[in-house]
């Protein structure tokens, strides 16, 4: 434990640095306020015993100082000493920052019994602030798997219903068109028919990385729509840009070159529906996802593996 002592030096009491020699704490001393200043700042004390009257400044300015320098949720105690027993100057003292006011002179008991006590609360105090840390982090964590897709890591359709509508607002307050596609894995159930459950799972987590590999800019929300079903979700983009991105994706899924025996083309392949909307008050959200759902029922009645985009509506 280190403890930075304040004692003006002129002072006839001279009690601390020996007696917590005597105490076996580590002793840092400054004479002058603004000396405290820097070796606070410098050597960071677990404890401050502070003299109330200095030579440059008294101990509630010093107090105050030393506090206004620590960040949020720092705090080191400071212990006040002086020879002023009237209540407001206890009040001033623990109102400038002060934890606990002692009375000169301090005897050795009493001084190594409240160093005791604030270590005890510093102590309790840094093993909350771990675990408050802690708690963070789990929450951070928690907050990322309720979030994402468990089988592909994208995000996960409570996210998608969530985000969809922050996004509507955001284009509407911006005046920005904003685009969607909802891609759709051709004969999947077939997929899974002749290959089994598991290498299903690994084409879902396939396609997946190439949709998301494929939409680039950090506001577009790729998400797990529902079982082989992606939602993409393109803000500040009309239905052209949103085409190019469509068709790039289409062509990296087929580009995989994965094996499909039950498909026509032999190949695992996407039907994608797209739409886009200008954002108002009388259009929600759930109007784009319908359009781009019927933009891909079209797609999957063109012949699979190809684009639809919605009429203007
Ligand atoms: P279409 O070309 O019309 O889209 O035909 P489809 O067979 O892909 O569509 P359908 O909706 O009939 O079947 C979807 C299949 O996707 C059925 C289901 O078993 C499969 N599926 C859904 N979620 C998962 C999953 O998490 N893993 C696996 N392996 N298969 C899934
Ligand atoms: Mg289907
Ligand atoms: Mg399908
Ligand atoms: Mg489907």
């Amino acid at each position: 434990m280190k403890i930075l002592v304040v004692e003006d030096s002129r002072s006839t009491y001279h009690l601390p640095v020996e007696q917590m020699e005597r105490l076996g704490v580590q002793t840092l001393s400054a004479a002058t306020g603004d000396e405290a200043l820097e070796k606070f700042a410098r050597t960071r004390p677990d404890l401050v015993l502070l003299d109330l009257s200095l030579p440059d400044m008294d101990g509630y300015l010093l107090a105050q100082r030393i506090r206004a320098t620590e960040t949020p949720g720092e705090w080191t105690p400071i212990i006040f000493l002086s020879s002023r027993d009237d209540e407001a100057s206890i009040e001033k003292g623990i109102a400038a920052g002060g934890d606990d006011y002692l009375l000169k002179p301090v005897s050795e008991i009493v001084l190594g019994a409240k160093i005791r006590a604030m270590q005890r609360i510093v102590l309790m105090r840094s093993s909350l602030i771990g675990l408050t840390r802690k708690l963070d982090a789990a929450n951070q964590e928690l907050v990322r798997i309720s979030s994402s897709d468990g089988l592909t890591g994208v995000a996960n359709r409570r996210y998608f219903d969530e985000t969809i509508s922050i996004e509507w607002r955001r284009a509407r307050r911006h005046s920005n068109s904003i685009a969607m596609m909802m891609c759709d894995v051709d004969y999947f159930k077939l997929y899974n028919d002749t290959y089994g459950h598991q290498a299903g799972d690994d084409c879902l987590r396939r396609i997946a990385r190439v949709i998301r590999q494929n939409t680039e800019r950090p506001s577009d929300i790729v998400a797990r729509y529902g079982g082989e079903e992606f939602a993409v979700v393109l803000p500040e983009t009309t239905i052209g840009g949103a085409l190019i991105v469509a068709e790039k994706i289409r062509q990296a899924i087929r580009e995989l070159n994965i094996e499909h025996a039950s498909s026509p083309g032999g190949l695992v392949t996407l039907s994608i529906g797209l739409a886009s909307a200008a954002p108002g008050f009388d259009n929600p959200p759930e109007d784009l996802i319908q359009a781009a759902a019927k933009a891909l029922l079209r797609a999957k009645r063109q012949g699979r593996d190809c684009l639809c985009r919605a009429d203007a509506a």
